[in-house]
């Protein structure tokens, strides 16, 4: 029979084969997204014939719930739901709702903001601390050509503008950045959210996955960047707010704020990372390019006990010895990783 989570009163930290801790668990709610972002999602991949998964595949929100007490249990104090898109799927509100109960535990989301408008409210009221919002251009035929459903910027902006009026703040804005494709409008970018309070961050364009034709000369890597910001914008680097911290924070030295910049790719950061990842299905990925995950919706399913589960889970943490991006080649960057748009950023 399984036991409440309130019965897991002290907590059982467990150590993985490279001494780093459990913290951050992210959450993919969804393997479905609205966008095909040409770097995530290519529409030659996911086209109509592409097979998702059916909602009996999915965690019910009971379930979603039920393995985070579990986790708290083994260290985890942060939680990020994400997907696909996370807002596509039904009363998302509702299992934020659940997991606020715990006011204790940082509850955020990425989100590509299409739905934001409508939803900003109802995920503050359901208890959400912070959201962030993916935006790769503020050109509009840039931005529509990335999304590739000519979906447009106004709309984004507008769910960023909600969510922030509502108070899911501070905001992060995520940029992914491609050479060749999108690196021209970083500097815009940083022009529009330099003194918004909203923190702006460039990610490395990442091998993800195995469809997203990734290459090392499509990378910029962040201290380039930076180079370019600084010209126009003068910044300084500043201090982590954590150990472990995946985005290096900036600020501009004329105090309008900081943007940060997340270098996977280029300056590796295995060495503190605390995070595993839950896939809609309920898999267990311990690396943002694993290759394979460990299934505890059949656990679950089962009826093993919450013991029995928790077992289970500190068994693939101690066992973990997860480096990918410190180790990355041309021919690691060929293997069938599992998709991002799966397990979730
Ligand atoms: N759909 C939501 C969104 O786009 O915000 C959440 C899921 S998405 C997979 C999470 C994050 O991963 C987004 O910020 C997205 O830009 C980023 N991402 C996706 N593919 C990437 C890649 N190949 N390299 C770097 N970041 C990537
Ligand atoms: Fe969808 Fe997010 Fe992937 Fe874009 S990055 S295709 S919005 S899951
Ligand atoms: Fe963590 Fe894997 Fe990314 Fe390294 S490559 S920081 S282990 S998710």
């Amino acid at each position: 029979m399984a036991i409440l989570s309130s019965d897991f009163s002290s907590p059982a930290m467990v150590a993985d084969t490279r001494g780093r801790h459990l913290r951050d668990l992210r959450i993919s709610v969804t393997d479905r997204c609205n966008f095909r972002c040409t770097y995530c999602m290519p529409k030659e991949v996911y086209g109509r014939d592409f097979q998702f998964l059916e909602r009996s595949q999915l965690l019910s929100f009971d379930e979603i719930n039920r393995l985070v007490g579990i986790f708290k249990h083994h260290g985890v104090e942060k939680v990020r739901i994400t997907g696909g898109e996370p807002l596509v799927r039904r009363q998302l509100e509702r299992l934020i709702e659940m997991l606020a109960q715990d006011p204790s535990l940082d509850l955020t989301l990425t989100t590509n903001a299409s739905l934001l408008k409508q939803k900003a409210r109802l995920l503050k009221d359901a208890g959400l601390n912070r959201i962030t919002v993916s935006l790769d251009s503020l050109d509009e035929a840039m931005f529509r050509a990335m999304n590739d459903v000519d979906f447009p910027v106004a709309k984004v902006l507008a769910g960023i503008e909600e969510a922030d009026r509502v108070g899911l703040n501070p905001i992060k804005i995520n940029m992914v950045v491609k050479r060749g494709v999108n690196d021209c409008a970083a500097v815009d970018m940083a022009r529009h959210f330099k003194g918004s309070g909203h923190i702006l961050r460039f990610i490395e364009f990442m091998d993800v996955g195995h469809t997203n034709g990734w290459q090392m000369e499509h990378v910029v890597p962040s201290r380039e960047l930076a180079k370019r910001i600084d010209k126009v914008f003068p910044i300084e680097p500043t201090q982590p707010n954590y150990i472990g911290e995946v985005a290096e924070r900036w600020r501009y030295k004329d105090g309008s704020g900081e943007i940060g910049f997340i270098s996977s790719v280029t300056q590796a950061f295995c060495r503190d990372c605390t995070r595993t990842r839950l896939s809609a299905e309920g898999s267990v990925y311990t690396c943002l390019f694993a290759t394979r995950g460990s299934d505890l919706r059949s656990l679950l399913r089962s009826g093993a006990s919450d013991e029995q589960i928790s077992d289970v889970i500190a068994n693939i943490w101690r066992t973990r010895s997860d480096n990918y991006s410190e180790v990355r080649t041309a021919e690691t960057a060929k293997l069938r990783k599992v998709e991002m748009s799966y397990i979730g950023g």
